[in-house]
């Protein structure tokens, strides 16, 4: 069955943009997923097409709008997909989140803009909230972007190797070992003498030794963690 992406936005001309190119484009092309674009606006109030009003309570910029914002998800929701916003307000998106959105039928992406959407809607569409960073974009359908890519290099049959879905950054917990190609010798640097040795295993132990190395120096959060995960710490997690 063919994964299927429908997206919510006020500006159906940012897509496909980048995901019309490279392995996500060919993939669309070939049917390997779907895209289905809705605008937003066509759910929108009168004869303007409304779709956001002043915040309760006062303070800067504008809402989106409740009941359009229903409308809309009412419209595409099917079983299974679920209905995705991405927001600075929700949980930092994770590979294993998106292994789980890609192993399902589909997503619906809601592209938020101006100060972001009316709270009640979210909770009454049971919309899930995800954050891309610790940053503040301009609108969601940059982070949707980086959503559907990062799902649909996952498709079986997008990606050339079927490995190398499942031996990169986060597979296991941990950021990936660093990389070297032609030539062995650049600008006075050597490749590490081990990756010319043709010991496998021993290329596997030291590509381990790398990855470990590389997430406690740059990322101890993952590194706690993979530390709880693998039993090496057995002290109380602190979240
Ligand atoms: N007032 C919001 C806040 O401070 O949390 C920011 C609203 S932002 C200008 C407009 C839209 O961009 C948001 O509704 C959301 O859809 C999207 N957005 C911005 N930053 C994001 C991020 N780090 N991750 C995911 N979506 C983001």
């Amino acid at each position: 069955m063919t994964w299927q992406a429908t997206i919510l936005t006020l500006f159906p001309g940012m897509f496909p943009g980048p995901l019309g190119q490279s392995l996500a484009g060919r993939a669309l092309e070939d049917g390997l997923w779907s895209l289905d674009l809705r605008d937003l606006r066509e759910y929108g109030l009168g004869r303007h097409r409304v779709v956001d009003d002043t915040p309760f309570g006062g303070g800067a910029g504008m809402v989106m709008r409740p009941d359009v914002v229903a409308a809309a998800i009412r419209d595409v929701a099917a079983a299974g997909r679920p209905v995705i916003y991405p927001t600075p307000r929700g949980r930092l998106l994770r590979q294993d989140d998106v292994r789980r959105l890609t192993s399902g039928p589909g997503i619906v992406v809601l592209c938020g803009r101006y100060e972001g959407v009316d709270e009640r809607v979210l909770e009454e569409c049971a919309v899930e909230q995800v954050s891309i960073g610790d940053y503040v974009l301009s609108g969601g359908e940059m982070a949707a972007l980086v959503l559907l890519d990062s799902c649909v290099r996952l498709i079986p049959g997008v990606m050339g190797s079927d490995a190398s879905g499942t031996e990169e950054s986060f597979s296991d917990g941990l950021l990936e070992y660093p990389h070297y190609t032609k030539p062995a010798s650049w600008e006075g640097r050597d490749v590490p003498d081990i990756l010319l040795s043709g010991h496998h295993a021993a290329i596997a132990s030291w590509r381990q030794t790398e990855s470990e190395t590389a997430t406690r120096v740059r990322r101890p959060d993952l590194w706690a963690a993979y530390r709880r995960r693998t039993g090496q710490d057995t002290s109380d997690p602190v979240s």
